[in-house]
């Protein structure tokens, strides 16, 4: 590739939701763009060898849908047209320990499977003139420079065929070859000494089914999630989503190493086990399966933290699970992927497409700025369950006071929203803490006195003294300065919806 050497190229490993985005972005600062991915070029929607997880219920956070959408102007009327659940009448409900909520939306939403999701993206991707795919090819090296500080290209071979290899050349190449990425033993390879890696050992467990929605049983249903928590269970919980084509994909997950069953039975009983809400079985009466249960094993979510490298050659960026792999339970991992991107793509306007010196370090401390609330979120919210542990370069602080806190965020908030949902009405200062999980908006503007004191002031004068002896026992300074520590300070932009 890139014969006219007056032509600037990029590289993207894998056609993932990160390798699609990417090369969206790129196409628009780059000659040509070659997208390689390691599975043949699909068909039609469904699952594919490559991204195993596909199977398994996935949903966007509003906000990656917002990024999604503002990258591809009617991407979610793309989804619609191609069989994506959306009725004016959709209802979406989450069941926590505290009680049960309507998202503010209802009416609104519009649910897909990943597969669905990922068909829609390639179309559009695919459609740009500057940008083509490779399929079936899969990267085995970075080429380089003779001294190694500069990434002139990637090795292909061509899957299953172990002979011939072929050099591809490029001005930038982007790693997004997901979480079974092979960035590090590459850079290894090179002589390059890696920092060290931040592991949540979490031994999270999902087991997902299809079912045929059952007309006479909640046909508007477009989710229903259901949290359980470690005082009351195993599972971390169950959700119910509606996809294309009539279906209902349910999945119950686990955090801490005792993985939902995968057989019919057990699974049920799984769900009806839930111990919040029996919801999803009593649904699931009656309607038919569509497959079996399958399961998928996470022991470990993992950040790397490539900024802290000494040394990092040019012409090389990682982006979306190559670089940090998330939680699933908490949905985060394609907004993430989606924000890195959005990222990306301010860093490259700002330099009018021309990366200046420096570029792509610059870009391994915004990429991680912008994961690091999630990370921290997914983090704090694992350690909850008994066995997880959390290792890497710096400790996770006040752990158990953050577990406290933000438990009494969700219990009153739920308690709140709940009453007002009866009268009709919301109030956002409620629903700050799901905005916080979405991330939408900062830890900071939850964990913080002015909104402790909006939580407890329903309460009486005895209650609150005893909710704030309980949180901050232990701690002996003033509440606002307890608070303060705490949270932290992330750098990283957040953004809010139209409307808020
Ligand atoms: C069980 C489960 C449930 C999940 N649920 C959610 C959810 O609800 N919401 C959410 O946001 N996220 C969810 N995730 C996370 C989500 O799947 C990922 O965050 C997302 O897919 C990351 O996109 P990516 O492009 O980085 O990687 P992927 O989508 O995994 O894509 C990587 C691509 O690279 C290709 N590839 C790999 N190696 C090579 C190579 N050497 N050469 C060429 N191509 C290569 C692969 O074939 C693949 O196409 C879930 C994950 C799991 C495991």
């Amino acid at each position: 590739m890139n014969n006219n050497t007056s032509e600037k190229s990029a590289l993207v490993i894998g056609a993932g939701i990160a390798g699609l985005m990417a090369a969206r972005v790129l196409s628009e600062h780059y000659d040509n763009v070659v997208v390689i991915e390691r599975d043949s070029q699909p068909e039609m929607p469904g699952t594919r060898a490559g991204v195993p997880q596909s199977f398994h219920l996935h949903q966007v956070l509003p906000r990656g849908e917002m990024i999604l959408e503002r990258f591809f102007p009617g991407f979610l009327e793309d989804l619609v047209a191609l069989g994506a659940f959306s009725s004016p009448n959709a209802t979406a409900t989450m069941t926590n320990r505290y009680g049960t909520l309507g998202f503010p939306g209802d009416g609104k939403a519009m649910t897909y499977s990943r597969a669905l999701l990922e068909w829609a993206l390639r179309q559009r991707v695919q459609a740009i003139p500057n940008v083509r795919f490779l399929y079936h090819q899969e990267v085995i090296a970075l080429e380089t420079n003779s001294d190694r500080t500069v990434v002139t290209g990637v090795r292909i071979r061509e899957r299953g065929q172990l002979e011939h290899q072929v050099t591809l050349s490029a001005d930038l190449v982007v790693e997004a070859s997901g979480r079974s990425s092979k960035l590090s033993s590459w850079l290894s390879a090179l002589g390059y000494k890696l920092p060290e890696d931040e592991r949540v050992k979490a031994n999270i467990g999902y087991t997902t089914r299809n079912y045929k929605v059952s007309a006479n049983r909640g046909e508007n249903v477009a989710v229903i999630v259901v949290e359980a928590s470690p005082a009351t269970g195993h599972f971390t919980g169950g959700v119910l989503k509606r996809i294309e084509n009539d279906i209902w994909t349910v999945c119950l997950a686990s955090v801490g190493g005792y993985y939902p069953p995968t057989d019919p039975e057990g699974f049920e009983a799984g769900l009806r086990s839930l111990p919040v809400s029996p919801v999803l079985a009593d649904m699931l009466q009656g309607a038919e399966p569509l497959s079996e249960p399958r399961g998928y094993r996470i022991p470990e979510c993992v950040r790397h933290h490539y900024e802290r490298m000494e040394e990092w050659p040019s012409g090389l960026l990682v982006l979306g699970d190559a670089l940090c792999h998330f939680d699933p339970v908490y949905g985060q991992g394609m907004t993430l992927a989606a924000i890195e991107v959005e990222t990306l793509a301010a860093s490259l306007s700002e330099q009018q497409g021309q990366p200046q010196r420096g570029f792509e370090r610059h870009m391994l401390q915004q990429m991680q700025d912008a994961i690091a609330p999630a990370w921290w979120r997914s983090t704090v919210e694992d350690l909850l369950w008994p066995g997880v542990t959390h290792s890497g370069p710096d400790a996770l602080q006040d752990v158990p006071l953050l577990h406290k806190y933000f438990d009494f965020c969700l219990k009153q908030s739920t308690h709140q929203l709940e009453r007002l949902q009866q009268k009709g009405e919301f109030n956002m200062l409620f629903f700050k803490y799901f905005m916080m999980n979405w991330l939408f908006i900062a830890p900071r503007e939850v964990i913080n006195a002015d909104m402790l004191n909006a939580l407890l002031e329903s309460e009486t004068q005895a209650s609150k003294q005893a909710i704030l002896a309980e949180l901050f026992a232990g701690y002996d300074q003033s509440i606002e300065t307890v608070l303060a520590g705490i949270a932290p300070n992330f750098s990283s932009t957040f953004q809010l919806p139209e409307g808020f």
